[in-house]
């Protein structure tokens, strides 16, 4: 089993730390969006991208006739506080042209910190791990295949666990063929 207190790596003195990032799109080129943003956060200085989830088709939730999204997780290892990296990722959103209108907006690029080594974080607009990433199998799904054994910090559970929870209603998730 995977040992999240050991999510937090010295290496050569430096502070290097495991978190992971749901990528989501459903407008315009999602998949594009979702590749472009892997390269964009390996190009922020202090942050490396380790590994990728596939990329899965995934029914909208919460909201009611929206576009199919483009969903996946990677895995960062970063020398940056959760605050630094959360800039970095607001402004990749920009850059792919998000416009914040209203809650759960159609988007062409959302990235959420879902955990970021095995802190607990509650501010006012940064909360880690992601308060309802247990709740959505389009995170969990592509989260099993990189860290199916990571321990939830605050719930204290495994992604695997946590995924055999959620329910399948409404939850519609399915490979992107070749991604
Ligand atoms: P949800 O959080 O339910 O997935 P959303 O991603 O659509 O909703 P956004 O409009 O993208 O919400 O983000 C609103 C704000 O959420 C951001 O400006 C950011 O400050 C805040 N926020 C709080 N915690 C996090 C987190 N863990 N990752 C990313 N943003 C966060
Ligand atoms: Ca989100
Ligand atoms: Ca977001």
């Amino acid at each position: 089993m995977r040992d999240f207190g050991r999510q937090v790596l010295d290496i050569c003195g430096e502070r290097v730390t495991a978190v992971f990032i749901s990528i989501g799109s459903n407008m315009g080129d999602k998949t594009g969006y979702c590749l472009s943003a892997l390269d964009r956060m390996d190009r922020i200085p202090g942050c490396t991208v380790k590994a990728r989830s596939s990329l899965y088709r995934t029914e909208p939730v919460g909201v009611e006739g929206q576009d199919w999204y483009v969903n996946g997780v990677a895995e960062l290892e970063v020398e940056l506080t959760a605050r630094v990296l959360l800039d970095r990722l607001l402004a990749i959103e920009k850059e792919m042209g998000r416009e914040r209108r209203k809650k759960w907006d159609s988007r062409t690029l959302d990235l959420d910190i879902l955990l970021f080594g095995s802190q607990a974080i509650h501010e006012k607009d940064l909360i880690v791990p992601h308060p309802l990433m247990h709740e959505r199998r389009f995170v969990l799904a592509p989260l099993t295949e990189l860290a199916p054994d990571l321990i939830h910090p605050v719930l204290g559970k495994t992604i695997t666990e946590l995924l055999e929870k959620v329910p399948d209603d409404g939850q519609q998730v399915m490979p992107l063929k070749g991604l």
